[in-house]
């Protein structure tokens, strides 16, 4: 038998996520125990989160897709089913089910609490070494069919059959320059990015460690195309298709569909932001509520709480959809510029209140969930009638919204996304109260401060199905002209000096800052923006404008063409892969369940 014990052996595993050290534990310990995470599941997450360099590469390149790759794609899809019974069919990792390949070891025997599914037999034994049990991870099993080629299957969210499209794991053991393919087989979605130049993001500990590399994109030979799998309640899935070489070997290599940003990270950065003693007096961080799962959502005030003077009101929220983890970014640069000594942060403080409620989703978010919350409903449909135990953060922040508004002069609503079919940024407002359009003067503000926002690419309607949605609800029950959600593209812009590059962190910066400087322009006593924009929208006609909604079906809305309603309802949260050619084998096994626990009361309820 081999020894796991020495690094050497460990083939890349990273070994600080399945075990905490003593100094870890005391931490925990002394740390409020309401800011722990909690999955509301009898899912169990490892002892420790990954943790990544903040730094990331900049301004990286989409890739031109190649004219015969869905040729090629389907033709390695048909051979796989020729050849069906060549194929390795090995589970390699099954993020709930126990491990044929580990169950007997005692963990304790490697210093560790928790056994990865699988260890490498010797040295020479290349399987990758595949987890996802950490905060907002979501493979849920890996099924090696060749040597270096893997087919992978994502947990949907619970108590939904569907939503796989966020993507969140890491693999070990890798042998460089080889060739891997990995198919995630069980995605949902018609269209994808992937297919207009998009990459996967990656993040080498090796790297990281070693030249200081961050995130990255990578990948080749990308294609999502539909597969032959037949969904339950009608339509197929779709596979997105990507190979890789790896840079070094026996190294762990995590792989995600944009930058990770967990609850964990957000309590450490709000941790840090109200120790800070200079951003002491300009912000209030606030309970707002429990969730589902018993974690807690904090909102913030930000604002000059010296002066007397009158302040407009103004209220942002973001990731209630959780796989939309750009919406974090955004948002705390956001709070980085509004609590900052810039000049035009103090005008702000000076004139607003800000209300800002950062994470709406956590328990989505803690459990790897791309769209729902725990009761399997998309949180931006509850805003009409939101309920108090199924949907606490909307329902809660409704009640902040209001009472804002009672407080002062609401003049803005803005909920923060990502949208995974369209490139660029841009806004999704509702038109119909102001005969003069003024609904369309903040997104054109932002289109002059922010080099990648598209004003064509705003719309302003007022579509049935996203009746519950924050920005239509709470522009029809509180009349708040400038009631917005704020859409940003997983991959780059079409157009412009980034057209053709990934959006990374440093285009998440300006996006924030540029819709703060918006603020500013937007009410500034002398209005000299607003009037040049209203004389545009004047003579351009825009006033009578109503945008062809066919393609804005996005992340704001549900775009699952093939759905079937009644799927969406349905309370198992397991897949099951149909399939009559039986050609993945071992990957049809029923998943099994993975149970919600009942919600942990606060103490003294
Ligand atoms: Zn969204």
């Amino acid at each position: 038998m081999i020894d796991f014990n020495t690094d050497e052996h460990f083939y890349g595993i990273n070994k600080s996520l399945y075990y905490k050290t003593e100094e870890q534990k005391n931490e925990i310990k002394k740390m409020d125990p309401e800011y722990l995470t909690r999955t509301g599941t009898d899912f169990v997450l490892l002892p420790n989160s990954p943790e990544f360099i903040n730094h990331n590469e900049p301004f990286e390149p989409m890739y031109i897709p190649k004219q015969t790759i869905l040729e090629e794609s389907l033709r390695r899809e048909i051979e796989r089913i020729c050849f069906a019974d060549t194929l390795l069919n090995k589970v390699v990792f099954d993020c709930a089910d126990p491990s044929p390949f580990t169950k007997d070891i005692d963990p304790a025997t490697y210093g560790l609490e928790v056994l990865p599914y699988y260890l490498p037999q010797s040295k020479e034994d290349s399987t990758l070494v595949f987890e996802s049990r950490f905060e907002s991870g979501n493979l849920r099993r890996a099924i090696q069919i060749c040597d270096y080629e893997y087919n992978l299957i994502l947990k949907p969210d619970y108590y939904t059959t569907m939503n796989t499209q966020w993507f969140y794991f890491s693999l070990s053991n890798t042998r460089k320059d080889v060739e891997y393919r990995f198919n995630i087989i069980n995605m949902m979605k018609p269209d994808s990015l992937y297919n207009s130049g998009m990459k996967p993001l990656m993040y080498s500990e090796q790297g990281a460690k070693q030249k200081k590399i961050g995130w990255f994109r990578d990948g080749h030979e990308i294609c999502y195309y539909q597969n032959n799998m037949k969904r339950k309640n009608g339509g197929f899935y779709y596979t997105l298709t990507f190979a890789v070489k790896f840079q070094h070997d026996f190294d762990c290599v995590y792989i995600a569909h944009c930058y990770p940003y967990t609850y964990t990270h957000l309590c450490r950065y709000l941790k840090q932001l109200e120790s800070d003693p200079a951003k002491k007096n300009r912000v209030k961080r606030k309970q707002l509520c429990q969730t589902i799962a018993g974690n807690m959502c904090d909102f913030l005030i930000i604002g000059d709480f010296n002066n007397g003077k009158e302040k407009k009101g103004i209220v942002i929220t973001s990731r209630v959809h959780p796989g939309e983890t750009m919406a974090s970014y955004v948002m705390e640069y956001m709070i980085d510029f509004l609590t900052g000594n810039t000049h035009e942060a103090r005008i702000l403080r000076e004139n607003f209140i800000f209300k800002i409620v950062p994470m709406l989703n956590i328990d989505g978010v803690v459990n790897g969930n791309y769209r729902c919350n725990l009761a399997g409903v998309d949180l931006n449909r509850q805003w009409i009638d939101p309920n108090k135990k199924q949907h606490p953060t909307i329902y809660h922040t409704k009640q902040l919204v209001k009472k804002t508004k009672e407080e002062r002069d609401l003049v803005l609503f803005c909920d923060i996304h990502g949208h995974s079919r369209k490139k660029n940024i841009f806004m999704y407002g509702c038109s119909g109260k102001d005969p003069n359009r003024k609904e369309l003067v903040f997104p054109m503000l932002n289109r002059n401060n922010c080099s990648v926002f598209s004003f064509k690419d705003c719309c302003f309607l007022l579509q049935k199905d996203r009746e519950g949605s924050a920005r239509i609800a709470l522009w029809r029950e509180l009349s708040i002209i400038n009631c917005y959600t704020l859409e940003m593209s997983f991959c780059g812009a079409d157009f412009g000096k980034y057209e053709y590059f990934h959006f990374n962190l440093d285009i998440y910066k300006e996006i924030a800052q540029s819709f703060c400087l918006s603020i500013i322009d937007c009410y500034e006593p002398e209005q000299i923006k607003v009037k040049q924009v209203l004389e545009e929208i004047e003579q351009n006609s825009l006033k009578n404008q109503q945008k062809d909604d066919k393609n804005n079906s996005g992340d704001e809305g549900s775009d699952y063409s093939n759905d079937d309603p009644k799927e969406q309802a349905m309370p198992q949260q397991q897949i099951q892969l149909q399939n009559n050619d039986q050609q993945l084998g071992s990957q049809t096994k029923k998943l099994k369940k993975i149970p919600l626990l009942p919600p942990k009361k606060k103490k003294g309820q």
